[in-house]
């Protein structure tokens, strides 16, 4: 059999169709292609508006800038994510504060958000604990905290609807890093359009990819511009002139970028059943053992959009012993995620240590992503599932 890769992109006709028509035109960047792309987002997600930008890190950034996030605030996230959730509250001088997570989603768990925003209400000893152990000061409270950036874990939306709520209550903003997540849904609502901002992520590894890019998506009319003026170094859009109103990058997506993600846009569910077909076959062909646990789905899931597979390998059996023996068979597999506070950047700088976040870190220590992708085949899926079983047995 040839060899399985961990991902794989899912590129059809209309994807070199546009690209070429992209390279026919002068426009390379700021033309036509990334305003039908947006407008195709922002109709396919019933939001206002769609901007896209250079990637999903580039898209939490801005966002997390629009949010009102500063030096010395705080954001309440998830240690259970990829580093870029928390690298994005770090580039605006913020600290992220961690809460642990539901052990059966692996999503940000809304009682222990409602808690850490209790706690640091009440400032004094409550709050210090809340912070990471290498900055507990008594200067930080609640009015240093500005929002909450909840993400929706492989693909699986967060439960959404207790965070609003505590959000609401205590005037923060609610970013969604749904870079994992397009086409989820939560209670029959859209994954992504249920806080005042939202990212979604189009690395090739994603349900659908621009190669890189990521897009913002908001109801809120101010941040759109927001958006807009950040990804292009700060331009006032409202004159002609070249003003710099503020400190902007370039994170802008390129044209050829844009036709990529238009082409792939329209074939949205066709990807997404595809990969929703390929999780039965893992379903199918991997039954709950004692030792492998297939993804659990919320009741509040109302539609899973499937990111990656991730199964739960426990003791006895060994997470990382079964990776290297998969690879062995020429079977790529990955741990996913080893918690963002576990990283060795995060635990030089905040003193965080194993046990800080105990759920996050079992999840982590069990976590395998298998392969997986809208082009695998069932017999690819049986094979992977065939040698898992195999090394199980011994
Ligand atoms: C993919 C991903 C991102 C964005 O990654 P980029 O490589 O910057 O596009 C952000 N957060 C999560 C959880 C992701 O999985």
């Amino acid at each position: 059999m040839k060899k399985i890769p961990l991902s794989s992109p899912d590129i059809g006709p209309r994807e070199l169709d546009l690209i070429n028509e992209v390279l026919r035109t002068p426009y390379l960047s700021i033309g036509p292609m990334i305003e039908r792309f947006e407008k195709a987002v922002a109709t396919y997600l019933g939001v206002c508006h769609a901007v896209a930008v250079s990637s999903g890190t580039a898209g939490l950034h801005l966002a997390v800038i629009a949010s009102g996030v500063g030096e010395g605030e705080m954001v309440i996230t998830t240690p259970f994510s990829f580093v870029a959730t928390a690298n994005v509250i770090l580039y605006e001088r913020a600290t992220p504060i961690f809460v642990d997570v539901d052990s059966a989603t692996g999503n940000i768990d809304p009682s222990l958000v409602a808690e850490c925003v209790y706690d640091l209400s009440k400032g004094g000893k409550s709050a210090h604990r809340r912070l990471p152990p290498a900055m507990r000061s008594p200067k930080s409270d609640i009015r240093n905290l500005k929002s909450i950036l909840p993400i929706h874990c492989f693909g699986q939306p967060a439960d959404m609807d207790p965070m609003k709520e505590t959000a609401q209550r205590n005037h923060l903003r609610v970013i969604e890093d749904a870079c994992e997540a397009i086409g989820a849904e939560y209670k029959g609502r859209k994954a992504g359009t249920l806080g005042d901002a939202a990212v979604y992520g189009f690395y090739p590894n994603k349900q659908i990819t621009t190669g890189e890019g990521g897009i913002i998506v908001t109801n809120r009319e101010e941040w759109d511009f927001l958006f807009r003026s950040l990804r292009n170094q700060g331009r006032d859009f409202s004159n002609e002139r070249l003003n710099h109103e503020r400190l902007g990058y370039n994170y802008r997506l390129g044209e050829m970028s844009a036709a990529l993600g238009l082409a792939q846009l329209g074939r949205i569910e066709e990807l997404l059943s595809k990969r929703e077909r390929v999780a039965a076959w893992y379903n199918k062909h991997l039954p709950d053992t004692e030792w492998v646990e297939r993804p659990h789905i919320a009741s509040t899931t109302t539609r899973m959009s499937w990111f990656v597979y991730v199964v739960r390998i426990k003791p006895p059996a060994h997470r990382d012993e079964m990776m290297h023996k998969l690879a062995e068979a020429g079977i790529p597999s990955r741990p996913y995620f080893t918690p963002i506070h576990l990283q060795p950047y995060y635990r030089d700088r905040f003193g965080y240590k194993r046990g800080d976040f105990p759920i996050a870190e079992t999840l982590g220590d069990m976590s395998l992503a298998l392969p997986f992708s809208s082009v695998m085949t069932e017999e690819e899926v049986e094979y992977v599932c065939h040698v898992l079983k195999k090394i199980l047995q011994k």
